[in-house]
């Protein structure tokens, strides 16, 4: 298919400069990406109901004749009404729609048609509330698309059937032959035809299956070309000596024998000489990556390179130059901080010094990509908390060095499984063991009407001399059904909380209130830190021993665990309660699993059996490229794919082969979705 890819969208009728640039805002450029642009889901006109049959609660089409149409008239509210009364030979029901005038003209002479929606049984009527309406000849099942403002699925739908005309009777498959027949997959043009415009619901499975394959086969190749490429480095930055014992001194506490084994790895990594360190910390949260990652800056240091030390936000980027500075302060190592909000009359001063050398340790935000950031000789680069960096962040700051060494830190406990796949060239360290006198976090699910004994135990703790957060998922006014933080704020003044200070945290403020509010927090002038997720990464305040997260069942379970990460940071009892009055049994199972367990690693493996790793690859937390299929994938599709990748790559590690073209082509098209990232 690369032709069409080559062809602008605006070769199809119908779509003029406007139309195309909001195609654009999909992600559709040419008519090979329109291709490429899947049903969110479909509408099932293939077999319409009689009214009796109609299933309860679910959306479905009934074929009926009209009998009677009301002309629509003015109801309450200004909102003009119209009632049908239609009969499918035995039944009969009443269809409304509210101000859709227009139809009247439509429906007034009576005739056959199929109604879309819900239909409602009453004891001794059926009712149906502003379904679609459509011709008999609708039937079918129909493509609903992903839309944007001012592009609605039935105009996509249009545009895709135009393209489908300039589909070529025999499309070019980027699957080789050997593998559709291994794993019994469909081929590109059934696929293709049948996402948008099936014979059945059966048939879009077999073509979902065979997208999302191709999808996570082409991800797999993908990656393992970018990690071939970072394997062949060499690096002529070695480490002669080991200051780590040293940097121990400072501490002021003992490290645990996790902390030590994963500095020595790191050390040993980098004193080999050949090829860089390339390395994953992964930690639990409060397992104390920090020292870890200042232990290994030190000795970078001290040994004569430079290091970058890059965090998500600018609340953690501070704390750990604030942490650093205070730990190194009798040592002749400079360090400097670089965010955004460093004005850049300031910053001026800063790449100045890296340029020349004279600073050996930054600790930044994204700030540290910037192109007027020159390093004299970089010999190191971590990132914190690397899933909310992208592949191409990650790589424009290594790239500053000539082949630095890398280390990265997890405190999302990724799933064995998965880590495997996406980290598979990394050596890896785990931090296993949490600092001694941690306590476990208990962990209490409750619904709205138990808040108020909830608020009561926020008060007895406070007046302990502890602190509390709140987290509420969002802070638009719009989303009102949703604890909104603002409001919240205003809401506590009328409870038991009312006497305590409060203050606000949210994404939308500027950096500089940030941190002002959080080093408010921190120095203990704030008793309860209503927040939206701003603080999940990092952040650490060991006075503070609750965690109240409003409308838990909105956030993931490894979200979640990283909430709960910010309490249990000191020595004293820690608590973390889960208010959700959603009572689906898998709600109620997900966040059970935080009730029972401390363990990041055991709640990573359970969210992936919950919820497959569909979900894992529909959300953007981890740098990898946004994938449209795969967020249906199955386990057992990640180890297909795994293995094909293999076998692939064994015999063709550059995808040069003719057969391997297709899917040479896709890698790049998807990664350079990702952000530029260049595959040879
Ligand atoms: P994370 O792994 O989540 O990034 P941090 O590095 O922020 O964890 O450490 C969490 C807290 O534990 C910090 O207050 C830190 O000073 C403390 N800490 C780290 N290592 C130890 C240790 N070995 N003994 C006691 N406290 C420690
Ligand atoms: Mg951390």
């Amino acid at each position: 298919m690369p032709s069409l890819f080559k062809m602008p969208i605006e070769t199809l009728k119908g779509v003029g400069k406007r139309k195309a640039e909001l195609f654009g805002k999909l992600g559709v450029d040419s008519v090979g990406a329109l291709l490429r642009l899947y049903p969110r889901t479909y509408e099932d006109w293939s077999k319409p109901y009689t009214i009796a049959e109609a299933p309860q609660n679910a959306v479905c089409c009934v074929r009926a004749e009209i009998e009677s149409a009301q002309p629509p008239a003015r109801i309450r509210g200004g909102m003009m009404i119209l009632k049908l009364v239609v009969c499918d030979g035995y039944d009969r029901m009443t269809v409304t729609f509210f101000n859709q005038k227009y139809l009247y003209d439509k429906l007034r002479d009576g005739g056959e048609f199929l109604f879309y929606g819900v239909v409602k049984k009453n004891t001794y009527s059926y009712e149906m509330s502003s379904p679609t309406v459509s011709e008999t000849k609708k039937e079918g099942i129909h493509p609903v698309y992903p839309q944007t403002a001012g592009l609605s699925t039935k105009q996509i739908e249009a545009a895709m059937q135009q393209a489908f005309v300039l589909l070529p009777e025999k499309m070019n498959d980027p699957i080789p032959e050997n593998i559709l027949k291994e794993y019994h997959l469909c081929s590109l043009n059934f696929a293709i035809r049948n996402i948008h415009f099936p014979k059945s619901l059966e048939n879009v499975e077999r073509a979902r299956e065979r997208l999302a394959f191709e999808e996570m086969l082409v991800l797999q190749l993908g990656m393992a070309r970018l990690k071939g490429g970072s394997k062949k480095a060499k690096t002529s930055l070695r480490i002669e000596n080991d200051y780590s014992d040293e940097f121990f001194s400072f501490l002021p506490f003992e490290p645990t024998n996790a902390q030590r084994r994963a500095v020595k790895e790191c050390i040993a990594d980098m004193s080999a000489g050949m090829h860089p360190m390339n390395r994953l910390i992964q930690g639990d949260v409060g397992s104390g990556k920090t020292a870890v990652a200042a232990a290994v800056c030190y000795t970078a240091a001290k040994n004569g390179f430079q290091c970058a030390f890059m965090a998500p936000t600018e609340i953690l980027a501070t704390q750990h130059f604030n942490s650093l500075t205070g730990l190194l302060k009798d040592t002749d190592i400079k360090i400097s901080l670089l965010t955004g909000s460093v004005t850049a009359a300031k910053k001026r001063p800063v790449y100045q010094a890296l340029d020349s050398g004279e600073i050996d340790i930054v600790i930044g935000t994204h700030a540290l990509i910037s192109e007027n950031v020159k390093f004299k000789k970089l010999g190191l680069v971590i990132t914190d908390e690397q899933h909310r960096f992208g592949v191409a962040q990650r790589s424009a700051l290594i790239s500053k060095g000539e082949n630095p060494h890398i280390m990265v830190m997890s405190a999302t406990p990724i799933p064995r499984t998965l880590a495997l796949m996406i980290f598979g060239d990394l050596d890896l360290s785990v931090l296993d063991e949490l600092p001694p006198g941690r306590q476990k976090v208990d962990t209490y699910l409750i619904d709205s009407p138990k808040r108020h004994r909830a608020f009561g135990f926020l008060k007895k703790n406070i007046e302990s001399g502890h602190q509390c957060y709140i987290v509420c998922p969002l802070v638009e006014q719009n989303e009102t059904e949703l604890a909104s933080a603002e409001e919240y704020i205003d809401k506590l003044k009328n409870t038991v909380l009312g006497g305590c200070k409060t203050a606000l945290l949210h994404g939308k403020m500027k950096a500089k209130e940030k941190d002002t509010v959080m080093s408010a927090f921190a120095a203990g002038e704030i008793d309860i830190l209503v927040s939206t997720t701003v603080i999940e990464v990092g952040v650490n305040v060991p006075n503070a021993t609750i965690m109240m997260i409003e409308n838990a069942e909105r956030f993931g379970l490894s979200q979640l665990h990283q909430l709960r990460g910010r309490v249990g940071r000191g020595s004293d009892k820690s608590y973390c309660i889960l208010v959700s009055d959603k009572q689906s049994d898998n709600t109620r199972e997900r966040l059970s699993v935080m009730c029972r367990t401390n363990n990041g690693f055991k709640i990573a493996d359970e969210d992936l059996r919950l919820r497959g790793p569909g979900d894992f690859f529909g959300s953007r937390q981890h740098g990898l490229p946004e994938l449209k299929v795969a967020s249906i994938s199955s386990m057992e599709i990640l180890d297909e794919t795994q293995e094909a990748a293999r076998h692939i790559l064994e015999s063709d590690p550059e995808l040069a082969a003719k057969e391997h073209r297709g899917l040479h082509f896709e890698t790049q098209r998807l990664f350079a979705k990702a952000g530029g990232e260049q595959l040879q």
